[in-house]
């Protein structure tokens, strides 16, 4: 607001009072002072928004209207995705509800409204706290005897969560597109944790116990072919693991790729480009199926833990391994 609607305010407060008694004319001193108050408050918020909003272009509805506020609380602050630098904006059909570019406070302040990435933190934030805060109760830990095979476990099944929920608060961070990049590489990488480390604690113990250099070099393949791997051998006699646990191992990867495709394909809100912006779409949807699917992969590997821990060489029966097999 500019100078002149200030005075403007100024002197009518004083004019309405009229030239009568000293109280009434104190009364409307007081009065116009406080509209004043208010005034001020309401010019160096809208001050302190445009800077908030420097990075992002804002809409036109917001600039012209003038009520440009940083009532965050409030949807005002929230953009359209034409007004968002174009790497935020990857996906066509999510149009409102975008936070302006913010610095890490404002960021993590965003936690405190409504936004149309509350979603994805709240379904990765929440799995993130309940294994930190609860860990303990999480194991069996007296039934496993090789004591870092469950700490492994527990770092590869918070790791997606970390890394999802840090991508998903500070993605719209004033620093750009560079930041941007990493962030989504630190999410990537909580992902490529839990992908991997599954296969390594199986293939770890495998390693550790491989009765020929052949067995031994296989334990060492790519993350990837040791996770098929695995699930494949647990039915042969290079296999082993707590049957009880297939299922899961079946369930963590259907359900994996089926969240991967629901992301992919940008379902539900493809055929409702702008009502799913807050809700229920492909990417929350995304967020819970993988939880699920993670909550299997924690119950086999449970199962799987405990069963190794019972079984100090691959095959409960085999003649153990002859010496020198490098
Ligand atoms: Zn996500």
């Amino acid at each position: 607001m500019s100078g002149s609607g200030m005075s403007k305010h100024r002197s009518g407060g004083v004019a309405d009072a009229g030239p009568g008694s000293a109280a009434a004319a104190s009364a409307a001193a007081s009065a116009a002072e406080s509209k004043l108050r208010q005034r001020t408050v309401a010019d160096s918020r809208d001050q302190t928004c445009s800077q908030l909003h420097n990075g992002a272009v804002v809409s036109e509805d917001q600039s012209s209207s003038g009520q440009c506020s940083l009532d965050l609380w409030s949807k005002k602050a929230l953009l359209k995705r034409n007004d968002l630098p174009r790497h935020l904006q990857f996906n066509p059909y999510i149009e409102t509800g975008y936070r302006p570019l913010l610095d890490a406070w404002g960021c993590f302040m965003s936690l405190f409204y409504f936004h149309n990435e509350t979603i994805n933190i709240i379904t990765h934030g929440v799995p993130m706290l309940y294994i930190l805060l609860w860990w303990q109760t999480l194991l069996p830990w007296g039934e496993i005897s090789v004591p870092v095979l469950p700490w492994i476990h527990l770092v590869a099944t918070v790791s997606p969560w970390v890394g999802s929920t840090i991508y998903h608060l500070f993605m719209n961070h004033s620093a750009g597109e560079a930041c941007y990049k990493s962030l989504l590489h630190l999410d990537m990488f909580g992902i490529w944790i839990t992908q991997s480390f599954v296969g390594l604690v199986w293939f770890f113990f495998k390693a550790s116990h491989a009765r020929n250099p052949w067995e031994r070099r296989f334990c060492f393949t790519l993350p990837f072919l040791m996770r098929a791997a695995s699930a494949t051998l647990r039915g042969s006699a290079w296999g082993g693991g707590n049957p009880g646990a297939f299922k899961h191992i079946i369930l963590q990867d259907l359900l994996a790729v089926l969240g991967g495709f629901v992301g992919a394909l940008r379902v539900p809100e493809k055929w409702v480009p702008g009502r799913l912006d807050l809700l229920a779409n492909s990417h929350h949807i995304m967020h819970v199926v993988v939880v699920y699917a993670v909550y299997h992969l924690h119950q086999g590997a449970v199962l799987d833990l405990v069963w190794l821990s019972g079984n100090t060489t691959c095959l409960g029966t085999s003649p153990p391994p002859p010496p020198h097999v490098l």
